[in-house]
């Protein structure tokens, strides 16, 4: 059986791989899912002789079934290039638990894990497919997918990139290093509005037919790079299982015995690529969801209804300030058996009255997942408590799921998701350990940064601190169509 893509809103709608990356959404609205998931095609015993690479390889090759091994080997070699760390995403015990360092790439956040990896998934996918346009990506972010994503695309031939944002719903350091950032195929435009906004109007340009027709014109076609993108979701499937290769090889596990995981939130790409990892056969006993204030997640797990009419409150971990969870509309598909049309009825509840309720089996086949939440005063506790007690730094959105796992800690080892380094967000590192530190300005937090955590400065710092700004643009939300056309001149 050959795995193909279906629309989680049309079963029958049926796309390569290739196909489902290069087109980032279904035509329908819906998303792209695996026909089905594959098992793990490395014994797990054997993990602990594995590279990261290999396990990549292994990963890529179930899912991406239309890939030659030589494409695959090409786009997997990114990491070895573009990574500062030999293990790539290393496994850090501090305390009681296991922290997965996924922020040793080009941006310090765990997006570009995914965001290396997928220009190249394009470029080789949109000659595969003879296609003669140009992909325009076309991307919202509320604060480290913009930056990942313009690095990994500058001066990709055949490619152009647009990322909006929300003017003030991102902080100073992601800020600059989108506004620094260089290359002729790059546009980046701030938006007045908060990132639910940017998503729901990228998503309605995508689903704009005359947008399309006007670009297709001009030998021109829409992509995504959001978590949305099956491209972007693959990749991280591979960390999970090198997390459970670390802890074999370390003796803190033996082999098929299980870890749980918990996963800072926020449109629900990163705990699905861990479910996915579960469902192809890695032992893990528990998918712990952490969500900010913006704990839409939580309620739900808890009681099997989607609620997003509550405010959007703006916290320390911008990355995670999301009332839309996208990516949930995976696992629900796969949580219906499949129902298609069950999953259009949600999500159209989703838009006309904000809310939806799953059956009770649903919310019953979903038993492995778990919720929590952090209040901003939790995060700066936890930032404290996890640097006093092990003498480690943890960013705001790690300590989100640090402080959520605190509460389900047992006897199984607890791999943490580390999403970003503490240096990409020193206002809240520094209020937890310094708090008598009165920031001037963003260079002299970020040296008080390096102070306490021992750390030399990532070369990401460097760069985004004597990057001249380039970029300047700030619109309504009603007129991101028009900014999409001027910067392509259609
Ligand atoms: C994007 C991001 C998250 C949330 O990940 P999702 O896959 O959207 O759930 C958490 N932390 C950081 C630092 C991020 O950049």
């Amino acid at each position: 059986m050959t795995l193909t893509y279906h629309s989680t809103r049309n079963k029958d709608l049926k796309v390569t791989a290739s196909q489902a990356i290069l087109a980032g959404i279904a035509p329908d609205g819906g998303l792209f899912v695996p026909s089905f998931i594959p098992k793990l095609n490395v014994p797990l015993a054997e993990l602990p002789h594995k590279s990261y690479e290999e396990i990549a390889y292994a990963v890529l090759q179930s899912f991406l079934t239309d890939f030659t091994e030589e494409e695959l080997k090409e786009c997997i070699h990114v990491y070895s290039e573009k990574f500062s760390d030999a293990a790539i995403t290393p496994l850090v015990q501090a305390g009681n638990s296991y922290y997965l360092e996924l922020f040793h790439g080009p941006t310090i956040a765990f997006k570009d894990v995914a965001l290396s990896i997928l220009p190249k998934f394009m470029t080789i996918a949109a000659k595969k497919n003879k296609n003669k346009n140009d992909s325009v990506i076309l991307t919202a972010t509320s604060g480290d997918t913009g930056k990942a994503a313009l690095v990994g695309f500058q001066d990709v031939p055949g490619t152009k990139i647009i990322v909006f944002y929300p003017k003030n719903g991102v902080s100073a350091f992601q800020e600059r290093q989108m506004l620094t950032q260089k290359g002729t195929n790059v546009s980046v435009v701030a938006i007045e509005g908060n990132f639910d906004d940017a998503q729901s109007q990228v998503k309605a340009l995508f689903a704009d037919p005359d947008l399309r027709q006007e670009l297709a014109n001009h030998h021109l076609q829409l992509s995504s790079a959001n978590s949305i993108n099956i491209g972007r979701l693959i990749p991280q499937i591979i960390y999970y299982i090198d997390a459970y290769k670390q802890l074999l090889a370390t003796n803190k596990l033996t082999v098929g015995e299980e870890m749980d995981v918990c996963v800072p939130t926020g449109n629900f790409g990163n705990i699905l690529a861990a479910y996915y990892a579960k469902e192809m056969g890695l032992p893990i006993a528990r998918l712990i969801v952490a969500s900010n204030e913006n704990n839409v997640l939580t309620d739900f797990f808890k009681s099997g209804t989607y609620n997003r009419n509550r405010e959007f409150v703006l916290t320390s971990s911008p990355s995670m300030d999301i009332l839309v969870s996208s990516n949930l509309e995976r696992l629900l598909y796969h949580l219906s058996k499949e129902n298609s049309e069950l999953i259009e009825t949600y999500m159209t509840d989703l838009s006309v009255k904000g809310q939806y309720r799953i059956t009770a089996q649903m919310l019953q086949d979903a038993e492995a997942f778990r919720a929590g939440s952090a209040t901003e005063a939790d995060v700066i506790n936890e930032i404290k408590r996890v640097h006093t007690e092990a003498n480690y730094t943890i960013d705001p959105h790690t300590a989100v799921a640090s402080f959520v796992a605190s509460h389900f800690q047992n006897d199984r080892p607890m791999v943490i998701a580390s999403t970003a380094s503490p240096y990409k967000f020193p206002e809240a590192v520094l209020e937890a350990l310094a708090p008598d530190f009165e920031s001037t300005d963003l260079i002299s937090a970020l040296k008080e940064v390096r102070t306490l955590t021992h750390n030399p400065f990532p070369a990401a710092i460097e760069e985004a601190l004597s990057g001249e700004i380039v970029h300047d643009k700030v619109v309504s939300i009603s007129e991101m169509k028009k900014a999409v056309k001027d910067f392509l001149h259609v």
